[in-house]
């Protein structure tokens, strides 16, 4: 696996390569932004490591100009910036998940394997799973029509259940994916915000998207697409 790292500060660069490079992976790093661009454009990367404050050339330009020419390499933001405005413009742009700085490498690490088990995905900005809808630039949840409010992290589960659809995922794969390194260890707290998730997106309808699957975790399905 081969990854790019576009960061200017040369003391996170040094340790998030050497991390990445002691898990195994081939890690080619870009100190500005146009090296940074040459870099994705001239390689296959199976993943991108972009910080947004960069010299040259920012990090939101880079993505642009990463998506338009491979729309499918995965791309996770470093940003010092945690405003709402931010996010919502770069996953516009293309980006597949942030890690605000600062940050310990272990969480580094899980984002990053996250993103490579997943693969390329399709970057479209509406996610459906029969009459369930999710906006992932808007962050808006609609049901048959009808707007559903929910939690943040609520969102990041129905998010990652949504982008993973028919696939089953693993109450591990979802602590790994939807909490990060705050996460106490609550072994059933997957399972408590599934029932949270249910009682607003399923329990209303008479069509259940949600499945327990036995022994395993969590899939959302279209049962009758199946
Ligand atoms: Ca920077």
């Amino acid at each position: 696996m081969r990854i790019l790292l576009v960061e200017d500060e040369s003391k996170v660069s040094s340790f998030v390569a050497r991390g990445l490079m002691a898990e195994r992976f081939a890690v080619d790093v870009a100190a500005d932004g146009q090296s940074g661009l040459e870099l994705a454009t001239t390689y296959h990367y199976d993943l991108v490591i972009l910080d947004l404050m960069l010299p040259k050339v920012d990090g939101t330009q880079v993505l642009k100009r990463i998506r338009s020419h491979n729309s499918s390499v995965p791309v996770l933001i470093l940003t010092a910036r945690d405003a709402i405005t931010d996010k919502v413009g770069n996953f516009e742009a293309g980006a597949d998940d942030y890690l605000t700085k600062p940050f310990a490498f272990a969480e580094l690490l899980v984002r990053v394997k996250a993103l490579l088990r997943r693969g390329p995905v399709s970057r479209q900005s509406v996610v459906r799973v029969a009459d369930l809808e999710l906006d992932r630039f808007t962050q808006q949840v609609k049901r048959a029509g009808k707007r559903i409010d929910l939690t943040s992290k609520e969102y990041s589960l129905l998010e990652y259940l949504m982008a993973n659809c028919g696939r089953v995922l693993s109450r591990t794969m979802i602590i790994e994916h939807v909490w990060d390194q705050s996460f106490d260890g609550i072994t059933n707290i997957v399972d408590v915000y599934v029932r949270h998730l249910r009682s607003k997106v399923d329990d209303p309808y008479e069509r259940k998207l949600i499945q327990t699957v036995r022994g395993v975790g969590y899939t959302i399905i279209d049962e009758a697409e199946t």
